[in-house]
């Protein structure tokens, strides 16, 4: 349920409603808009009486909010979230690239692709450091020395850094991390999220391979409602009958969540396309679909990457598409 105060009520008068409501036994989310004040009740909502409610002076109105998902819904919030990252801005406007390799490979691997991106204009700086591989086998990332890594790459380009944790028992690993990434396939493990949650630290959320925008949201809340606000949504392809593609990327995602949530809205088309040359036009379409930011795959040598290698892009050609980001963004914006 919401409660949506008349303009210019006076704080202790919407303080003493707020009391109230938590002697019902409610959560309280207070929204400060510009133009308006917006109480977002969180509980049991059937012991209020919603009538009693509007006909409070204060009050311009209630409205239920049928939804499951409060604290990321944009009832509860009208005006987008804007993320500050190390300065670094992301929502209501604010556009933020992250860039840079699947995994951290090595010094020089990740510091001439800093360089790179940087160059190019890109915000944050991305790379895995603990990698979610199909196969066993295959590379698992370079763990604690990937972020140490990261962190010198972070030093000298002043690029904030975005890396995937996928266990609570790493976190003490990640406190100089700037943006906690959660993948795919992390998505439902409600345990980490929650974890998340309690920490400071803002958190990219990946859309899980077969999972709907109404369970993102509610993994979003999962995060929200253990006390931390700062949640990225990120839309990366799903599994369907596309045969010729990794994923299929749901650019439809992008203003339907802006419609549910105040969130910001990021796109990974590497992920979802898992084809170099298919990521440009794509990254272009993602952000003429509106979306608040993108992440990227750069690698210097994509050939002989140790993850990922189809769908990276070299230094040269993120470059070009940076160009043709902007000119995009002017074009919708
Ligand atoms: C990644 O971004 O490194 C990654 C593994 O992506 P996803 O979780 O979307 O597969
Ligand atoms: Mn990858």
């Amino acid at each position: 349920m919401i409660v949506e105060l008349k303009p210019n009520t006076a704080k202790q008068r919407q303080d003493r409603l707020v009391e109230w409501l938590e002697e019902l036994g409610l959560g309280v989310h207070v929204f400060e808009g510009e133009s308006k004040t917006v109480l977002g009740l969180i509980g049991d909502t059937s012991k209020v009486d919603m009538e009693l409610i509007s006909s409070l002076e204060i009050v311009e109105r209630v409205k239920k909010v049928n939804e499951t998902f409060k604290c990321c819904n944009r009832r509860f919030h009208p005006d987008d979230t804007v993320i500050d990252v190390r300065g670094v801005k992301i929502g209501g406007g604010n556009f933020c690239v992250m860039a840079g390799p699947c995994s951290v490979e090595s010094e020089e691997q990740i510091m001439t692709i800093a360089r790179a991106v940087k160059k190019a204009g890109t915000h944050m700086l991305r790379g895995g450091a603990f990698k979610p591989r199909t196969s066993p086998y295959d590379f698992q990332g370079l763990k604690a020395e990937g972020i140490r890594l990261l962190i010198e790459a972070r030093k000298e380009t002043g690029l904030p850094i975005v890396t995937e944790i996928m266990s609570i028992a790493d976190l003490p690993l990640f406190e100089d991390v700037d943006v906690l990434q959660v993948g795919a396939r992390n998505m439902q493990n409600f345990d980490l999220l929650k974890v998340l949650g309690q920490t400071d630290k803002p958190i990219l959320l990946k859309r899980g391979l077969a999972n709907t925008l109404k369970e993102l949201l509610m993994s979003a809340e999962y995060i929200m409602a253990s006390g931390n606000e700062r949640v990225i949504l990120c839309e990366r392809g799903i599994r369907t009958y596309s045969d010729y593609m990794r994923n299929t990327l749901d650019l439809s995602a992008v203003p339907m969540l802006h419609e549910l949530s105040h969130l910001p809205v990021v796109v990974d088309p590497s992920h979802a396309t898992g084809i170099a040359r298919m990521v440009p036009p794509m990254t272009l379409a993602a952000v003429a679909a509106g979306c608040d930011g993108l992440e990227i795959e750069v690698h210097n040598d994509p050939k002989n990457a140790l993850s990922d290698s189809a769908q990276q892009l070299t230094p040269e050609e993120f470059e070009k598409l940076s160009k043709r980001i902007l000119v995009v963004r002017d074009a919708v914006t």
